[in-house]
């Protein structure tokens, strides 16, 4: 991390998968929900979980689903689902399964070992959870599967179609309006409002930046939570609509990145639709859209563009892979995450201290196992001979290895299950199920696996670009390998 950016808190901080020199960037585009737009996450999941199992009762479940009811926080980010069994896992790196849930009833080892660890692991089969929108309905699916469990037959019907049910109805509470409109009729509970929001904007615009709204969110509902969050916030620039040049809404992300959608404009005092064809007029709003089409009509390159958003597939590997769209990833978590990491401090240079005391202890281990060998071979050597004295002085070596030996080798284990100790009471801090969301024990998770693969930088949350220049030259020490001086 560059000196004068240390006095920054680490939560505050960019990270750099790939090195990004913004005096290169033109343009900025933001999604919005989760990015510009921060919920309150509990009461947002809350309310889904609610409208979706409303859904479930209206389509003929069982009444008695009224009772199950929304625990906050039983999910994160970057766990991966198994429809077809009813499992929730969190998976390291390498595909290998760590810890799995049928339900909200933890699986034990040889269970989870068996299912997932003894064939090839095949992730396409599985869903991986990548949005916040993901976790309420997930959970709604494990409180089904205990439901299911208790009451069999009940529900005639398997996991992955209540799964799929699960899909359906969710995508219906979010058309028909039983949860956007009742965020709209109460903001203050469902986001916040991030104060530094504003100036970071201003701050951009000021570096000569051009800014651009890019939103799979409809008219109505944009327009609404922008205005609660930007409007009235600057004066020199009193409505939200003057922070973005252009304003894309309804975009269909991550087709926008990759198919041929024409532009329609929004009449923004009719909320009609309007064909669109020729330049894009700064100031107005469209609907729809491809990656390319805006390219040509703002003559903004592909590396000129940085593109800010929250969801790995939605926001960032399209536009990144096939656009070369630089981009920053919004890793709400890291906040909260980082805070905590910041206090375990200790713990982890414990943890550093027991990992090279083992690694000491594991070498002596070996060289006394191998004088062992060699004492009794050259011992052998000597009765065969018939030297007796030699071969007892050699015997007598060969215990006094072998009593060293058995004194060390139980240390080993011991710092083990130390260090294993300290990993759990880590994880737990950070996540009393889940555990760290970059990480499994000391393995990187799949969700870090997806960071680093897909995102250029990331950060906790957007305002903290306010504490960088808008030319900043973010730096990646990504190409250190483990053999350079
Ligand atoms: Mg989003």
């Amino acid at each position: 991390m560059p000196a004068h950016h240390s006095k920054l808190e680490k939560w505050q901080r960019v990270f750099v998968n790939r090195s990004l020199n913004m005096d290169r960037i033109k343009a900025i585009g933001f999604d919005m929900d989760h990015t510009l737009l921060m919920y309150n996450r509990e009461a947002f999941e809350s309310l889904a979980f609610k409208e979706t199992l409303n859904k479930f009762i209206l389509a003929g479940y069982p009444e008695e689903l009224k009772n199950l009811t929304f625990k906050p926080g039983f999910l994160i980010r970057g766990l991966l689902v198994d429809m077809e069994r009813g499992n929730i896992l969190k998976v390291d790196g390498h595909k290998y399964c760590k810890i799995a849930f049928h339900g909200s009833r933890k699986l034990d080892k040889e269970t989870r070992h068996k299912l997932y660890n003894s064939a090839s692991f095949k992730a396409q089969d599985f869903l991986f959870v990548d949005t916040f929108f993901a976790l309420s309905e997930v959970q709604l699916f494990a409180e089904i599967v205990d439901f299911m469990d208790k009451n069999p037959g009940k529900i005639q019907k398997s996991y992955k179609e209540i799964y799929s049910d699960l899909r359906r109805f969710i995508d219906l509470s979010h058309a028909d309006g039983s949860i956007k409109n009742v965020v709209m009729s109460q903001p203050e509970t469902f986001v916040h409002r991030d104060k530094h929001l504003a100036t970071t904007l201003v701050r951009l615009i000021d570096g000569g930046k051009t800014l651009f709204l890019l939103t799979n969110s409809g008219w109505e509902y944009t327009q609404f939570m922008m205005d609660f969050i930007l409007t009235d916030q600057n004066e020199e620039f009193p409505k939200w609509r003057d922070y973005f040049q252009y304003a894309i809404v309804g975009s269909g992300k991550p087709g926008f990145f990759t198919g041929s959608q024409p532009f329609y404009e929004v009449m923004t005092d009719t909320n009609l639709l309007k064909t669109h064809s020729g330049a894009l007029h700064p100031g107005r709003v469209y609907l729809g859209g491809n990656a390319n089409l805006f390219q040509n009509l703002t003559r903004f390159k592909g590396d000129e563009i940085l593109y800010v958003g929250d969801h790995i597939f939605g926001d960032i590997m399209q536009s990144k892979g096939k656009l070369n769209w630089r981009t920053l990833l919004v890793v709400e978590e890291l906040e909260h995450e980082l805070e905590k990491l910041e206090e375990l401090k200790p713990l982890f240079l414990d943890i550093q201290k027991k990992q090279h005391d083992r690694e000491i202890l594991d070498e002596e281990v070996q060289i006394l196992r191998s004088k062992l060998a060699s004492v009794k071979r050259h011992s052998a050597i000597a009765s065969k001979s018939g030297d007796n004295k030699k071969a007892h002085h050699l015997d007598k070596e060969k215990d006094k290895y072998q009593e060293k030996l058995d004194a060390k080798t139980p240390l080993i284990a011991q710092l083990e299950s130390e260090i294993k100790e300290l990993l759990d009471r880590k994880e737990m801090t950070l996540h009393p199920i889940w555990g760290e969301l970059m990480k499994v024990g000391l393995e990187r998770s799949r969700f870090a696996n997806q960071v680093e693969g897909f995102a250029c930088t990331y950060t906790a949350r957007v305002s903290n670009l306010r504490l960088y220049s808008p030319q900043k030259r973010f730096s990646s020490f990504h190409d250190i390998l483990p053999h350079d001086p």
